[in-house]
């Protein structure tokens, strides 16, 4: 049955036309229910337990701020599927476009007959990504992918081999970037050996930084630029692969300045500098792409998660001189720029433009950080509350010590999903909730989860 929840679209000031799934928390059994039971117990003999699960309820439809799951629970999303839904799922332009595209053709393989929707979306990203200089764009199928193309071209492109990362940086699962990706455990532990030429050096973390967040980034720079120096050469490093917010380790903001250091320390050597914007990308942190907040230009981007609302789709974008370098067929893929991807992909531009929801992440941030903030003042455990827009995280630790807590989260994450509300964790530690709401989730659901967040600290 469709019912369009009118009062919660007026709430919000959204177009969520075609968004049938009305806009409310509804628990109508135990989380899991009975039906999401039984399904786990097919997953668990047809899927390997390598594919985890964080909260094992089986969706049937899902829009706007909420998750629906086969016994009819409705969940508040604060996790966007990992910050890919930005746009909230089923977004009307998506849909529209999507739907029109299946019917004409599926797949041609880009690189054996071309389409006019990939140009446009490659068109699209040189002009929205930061820089006004002349850019390249191509596709690919998964962050991941796009990561490992962009390694590629930086070495075609400067004849250089060594790729410098950070601490808590998440890439990607393949080879190479699992060996980008700094955390061990549960990335990479038995998944040796890793890709050689791979070094890793500081990351600007305000919250542990030794000497204090004031001289964070002037240290943590300092830090990493004599490393790279002295222990690779700088004439030796291809590119500098780094998140403008590092995702998977904790939603960390590099202390203001480390990022323009490190952008300007590239220029100067030759190397190129690689921003891997695929979690922070598409208006999740309140700019269309978080390189934006400190007006650092990278010499290649690479997008994914947010792109396509969910559609396989990845980018990597970066100067045309570096991009053009490439011999024809030393890049592509069969599936890359899927044509549905593309539809897909110009639907989201759409949206996030028409709905301006870089002002919408804007606005979740100021909601969330000062409800976090005074929480933080509450209960002690919460050591850190940060991030930027709809990007936004609190760690939590041993009241008084900075002692990671990761079973504290465990214990607030079972409580939340019990009570109805989507969350995830993050953070080298295991110690980081993390929240990337749907930029069009409306405000009172918004609040509500808040609400049982902030129930779920007072039980603790
Ligand atoms: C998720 C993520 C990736 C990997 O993307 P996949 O689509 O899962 O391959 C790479 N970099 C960052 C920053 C990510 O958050």
């Amino acid at each position: 049955m469709c019912h369009i929840d009118v009062s919660a679209q007026v709430e919000a000031g959204l177009n969520v036309g075609a968004m049938s799934i009305p806009q409310e928390r509804r628990l109508v059994t135990a989380i899991p229910g009975p039906r999401s039971q039984e399904l786990l117990a097919r997953k668990q003999a047809a899927v390997p337990g390598g594919i985890g699960t964080t909260l094992p309820v089986f969706v049937t439809r899902a829009g706007g701020g909420v998750v629906e799951d086969a016994d009819g629970n409705r969940l508040i999303d604060f996790g966007s599927g990992i910050a890919v839904t930005n746009v909230g799922n089923a977004a009307p332009r998506v849909v529209e476009r999507v739907q029109k595209q299946v019917a004409e053709f599926t797949h041609t393989c880009f690189m054996v007959t071309p389409y006019e929707s990939y140009v446009q979306v490659c068109e699209k990203l040189n002009e929205l990504t930061p820089g006004d200089h002349d850019k390249r764009t191509f596709l690919v199928n998964s962050g991941a992918e796009a990561v490992e193309n962009a390694v590629k071209v930086a070495r075609y492109a400067t004849g250089r081999q060594a790729v410098v990362v950070f601490d808590h940086g998440y890439h990607g699962r393949t080879l190479l970037t699992m060996t980008l990706t700094a955390k061990n455990m549960p990335y990479k532990q038995g998944f040796g050996p890793y890709a050689p030429e791979v070094y890793r050096v500081p990351l600007a973390y305000p919250y542990r930084w030794p000497t204090g967040p004031e001289n964070c980034a002037e240290e943590a720079a300092a830090e990493a630029i004599d490393m790279i120096t002295k222990q690779i050469g700088a004439t030796n490093v291809a590119a500098v692969v780094i998140e403008p917010i590092a995702g998977e380790g904790g939603f960390i903001e590099p202390a203001r300045g480390f990022l323009p250091r490190i952008a300007e320390f590239c220029r100067e050597n030759g190397i190129v500098f690689v921003a891997d914007e695929v979690q922070t990308g598409f208006a999740r942190t309140g700019d269309l792409f978080a390189c934006e907040h400190e007006g650092v230009v990278p010499d290649i981007i690479t997008t994914a998660k947010g792109i396509a609302g969910g559609l396989p789709l990845a980018a990597v974008t970066g100067r045309a001189e570096l991009m053009d370098k490439v011999h024809p067929g030393g890049l592509g893929g069969t599936y890359g720029g899927n044509p549905l991807a593309c539809e897909a992909a110009l639907g989201v531009l759409e949206t996030i433009a028409e709905e301006d929801l870089v002002a919408r992440a804007r606005r979740i941030g100021e909601i969330m950080l000062p409800r976090l903030e005074a929480m933080r003042e509450r209960f002690d455990v919460i050591g850190d509350v940060r991030g930027r827009g709809a990007m936004i995280a609190i760690e939590l630790v041993r009241p008084g010590i900075k002692e990671p807590d990761p079973a504290a989260v465990a214990e607030v994450v079972k409580r939340c999903h019990a009570a109805g509300l989507l969350v995830l964790t993050a953070g080298t530690y295991g110690n980081v909730l993390r929240f990337l709401p749907p930029l069009v989730i409306p405000e009172h659901l918004l609040e509500e989860g808040l609400g049982i967040l902030e129930k779920a600290f007072a039980e603790l």
